[in-house]
């Protein structure tokens, strides 16, 4: 399996976490015809997209970039310890994740810079850790940038009921002074950038790195399985704002179409990359 990717002067290494099946896809996506499924079935069990019971098989993994000055970790995944409604997130305590952190030839000292697309569950997980009963930067070198159109979505969500996700592995960063809260406009040198991508959460970024051009791109999940490069109009039942959703994810997908940027997927089975190419009058995403 292919865990390592090179572009201009970055190192992308993916760091996966559980790659498992996920929902059926007809609950996954509640506007999916059964018809558009059938047409699809054979294309999607071929890329391991999806299993003999038509449930979708998804990756859950980070990435990290290594700029010539920066080591940047990409969403944090899932966590261990961590109370989840999902029972394979829920309390785990596997040493997956820092093993495959390690086989990367890193270790939680090596973070400089931790980005969260958004601030679901299954991106922000290990931001922290629990140390003698309290949640604590996993990463302790690292800043943690998180957009502030989404870190203000979810403190507002998490004042009405708690959001447990939010609650122990975003606040415990920002009382530890980790965290930066950025505009959308925010950069690092000119190598990392962020793209507003709206929709499956408010605030949601892409991150687009690479020196003045994009050699890269983390689409968080902005799309979610290789169905929706077919129908990007199909947008999952956890998007905040569906039909908003829909339209950034064509304009994303047009931007970088037939492009040399390489689309680095959070959720697409592996090898989760690759570029983006037109395809009738949807896409495809070509292995590299
Ligand atoms: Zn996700």
């Amino acid at each position: 399996m292919t865990l390592t990717f090179s572009v201009a002067d970055l190192t992308i290494h993916r760091i996966i976490e559980q790659e498992t099946t996920f929902l059926p896809a007809l609950e996954m996506f509640p506007e999916l015809p059964p018809e558009v499924l059938a047409a699809e079935r054979s294309a999607l069990r071929a890329a391991q997209a999806l299993d003999a019971q038509d449930t979708l098989i998804l990756c859950f993994q980070s990435y990290v970039v290594k700029t010539p000055h920066h080591t940047i970790l990409i969403d944090s995944c899932i966590g261990n310890d961590k109370p989840r409604a999902r029972p394979v997130w829920n309390m785990k305590t596997d040493d997956s994740y820092m093993r495959a952190l390690a086989a990367a030839g890193l270790s939680v000292d090596d973070i400089d810079v931790v980005m969260c697309t958004h601030l679901h569950t299954d991106h922000v997980g290990w931001n922290t850790r629990l140390d003698n009963d309290r949640w604590v930067p996993t990463f302790p070198n690292a800043r943690y940038v998180i957009a502030q159109r989404e870190y203000d979505y979810w403190v507002a969500q998490n004042a009405k009921a708690e959001v447990p996700a939010f609650a122990d592995s975003v606040l415990p960063v920002v009382d530890a002074n980790r965290a930066d809260i950025v505009s959308d406009q925010f950069a690092i040198g000119d190598h990392v950038r962020l793209l507003p991508t709206p929709g499956h959460t408010p605030g949601h970024v892409a991150v687009a790195i690479g020196r003045g051009r994009d050699d890269a791109v983390f689409s968080g999940d902005l799309i979610h399985s290789p169905l929706q490069l077919c129908y990007p109009e199909l947008s999952p039942k956890f998007d905040v704002d569906a039909a908003q959703a829909a339209v950034t994810r064509r304009e994303f997908l047009d931007r970088y179409c037939d492009t040399p940027t390489l689309c680095c997927t959070a959720h697409f089975p592996s090898p989760s990359v690759g570029r983006i190419k037109r395809k009738g009058t949807g896409f495809a995403c070509e292995a590299v």
